[in-house]
């Protein structure tokens, strides 16, 4: 048996959970194999927004996204799409969701959004120096703009941001213009959060965080796991491989451990069901599309048109929408090139695609209540679940890699968790 059969602990996904969670565990001085079907950062966490949002603490169910869900479900290029052949699928999601607006229940969601959100800068603060990565994130804070004349919407979100807490700056026109000078003179205001950060490439952080874990001593394998099953020294995992993957061993298909943590994004739930616990994660499709100008400073949001517009490396990313499909249905990517046309309204020059650089399509795990799945598994000990991070799995997968990580080893994590347990469902 080699080191990989033997491995102490197990980490499935290699998404940007998977990635923080193996080199947490790694450092820890644990020896750990991490598993993915495709290379590392390949799913969601390739093609974000970079936005480290912390200021998202509300919970995405809300009176006021019900009242646009029949104006948004009706058209195939707005912000949210519910595929008509996915309805019943999308169902039972959508009713949890909806139940989720109870002004009591929106209370708490936003206590354990804000617990999580408090905390996630510190922790990638901790993590980036270690990871030799510090140059891909940018403390430049993030804006949310309104082309309403009066800004009366604008307004009133800025009194919510500021009742929950958050560290808020209202700009008017003329003082965005000096922020932001290549915005259109459509653009009425904009509220600033000054705290938070942006990452110039998700996909490279993912890489230089596989490349830490590696320099560490820790094992990759690109294999898919089929099944988790319990055996004598703990869990036997089933493996597949692609054959188009040059193997340079001989490919075994199984591998024990005692210790594994469930980090496959919008896929974690088929693993779960496995293992007799239900939890009802849904897909919601998301897309980017990348401009050749990179004319912000700062990432960019728009109240009305619900996409964001991120400063990157190769340019612009524009990015956003929601699109229930089912996770392995065809990309629709329609609904990447309308961003493009939201943008050229934003922006005083217009900008283009970069040919060179394709649309691209991600999943985000998303549970009804917009919280994550975090903790041990109830009834499989050295089982230990990550993963459900929808909107904000760039901004949380620090955090929730300590949190997961103190676990493990049996500490006391820095946060109650049990907000987030998988058997609150
Ligand atoms: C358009 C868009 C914009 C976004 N913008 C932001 C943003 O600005 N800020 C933010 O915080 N978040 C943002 N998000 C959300 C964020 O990207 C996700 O929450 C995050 O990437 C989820 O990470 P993950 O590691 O859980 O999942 P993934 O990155 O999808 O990784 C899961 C991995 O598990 C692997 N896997 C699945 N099943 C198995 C199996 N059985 N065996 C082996 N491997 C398996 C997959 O191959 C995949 O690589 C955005 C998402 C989208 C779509």
């Amino acid at each position: 048996m080699n080191i990989a059969s033997q491995a102490k602990v197990a980490v499935i996904g290699a998404g940007i959970v998977g990635l923080t969670t193996a080199l947490q565990l790694q450092r820890a001085g644990l020896s750990v194999v991490l598993l993915d079907a495709q290379g590392p950062g390949s799913g969601c966490s390739r093609g974000n927004a970079g936005h480290f949002a912390t200021e998202q603490v509300f919970p995405l169910a809300s009176i006021a996204v019900l009242r646009q869900l029949p104006a948004m479900l009706l058209d195939p290029t707005g912000p949210l799409r519910l595929r008509a052949g996915y309805f019943f699928k999308a169902l039972p999601w959508l009713l949890r969701f909806v139940a989720n607006v109870r002004p009591a229940r929106q209370q708490a969601l936003q206590q354990a959004l804000s617990a999580l959100n408090a905390q996630a800068l510190p922790a990638w603060q901790r993590l980036l120096p270690q990871a030799e990565a510090t140059d891909l994130v940018t403390f430049r804070g993030a804006l949310l703009v309104s082309e309403q004349p009066g800004l009366i919407n604008l307004a009133q979100t800025f009194r919510q941001y500021q009742d929950a807490g958050i560290m808020v700056n209202w700009l008017e026109q003329a003082a965005l213009r000096s922020r932001e000078p290549a915005l259109s003179t459509a653009v009425q205001g904009a509220i600033e959060f000054p705290d938070v950060a942006h990452t110039v490439d998700p996909y490279v952080l993912c890489l230089r965080l596989h490349q830490q874990f590696i320099a560490l001593g820790g094992l990759f394998r690109q294999q898919q796991v089929q099944r988790i099953r319990p055996c004598n020294s703990g869990y036997q995992l089933d493996l597949t491989t692609d054959p188009k993957i040059p193997q340079s061993g001989p490919g075994e298909l199984t591998l024990q451990t005692s210790k594994l943590v469930i980090c496959a994004g919008a896929a974690s739930h088929q693993l779960c069901a496995e293992l007799g616990y239900r939890v009802p994660l849904e897909a919601e499709r998301g897309y980017h599309l990348m401009t050749q100008s990179r004319p912000l400073q700062c990432p960019v949001s728009s109240l009305e048109r619900k996409f964001i517009m991120t400063p990157m490396q190769h340019g612009l990313r524009l990015a956003g929408t929601v699109e229930f499909a089912g996770i392995n249905s065809a990309p629709d990517y329609r609904r990447a090139s309308v961003l493009l046309q939201h943008a050229n309204q934003l922006l005083a020059e217009p900008t283009s695609a970069n040919p060179a650089l394709e649309p691209w399509a991600g999943n985000r795990p998303s549970l009804p209540d917009s919280l994550p799945v975090l903790g041990q598994a109830p009834r499989h000990p050295g089982i230990y679940l990550n993963f459900g991070h929808q909107h904000l799995g760039l901004t949380w997968a620090a955090l929730t890699a300590e949190l997961t990580s103190a676990l493990l080893l049996g500490q006391t994590p820095g946060l109650d968790l049990s907000p987030y347990r998988i058997d609150r469902f």
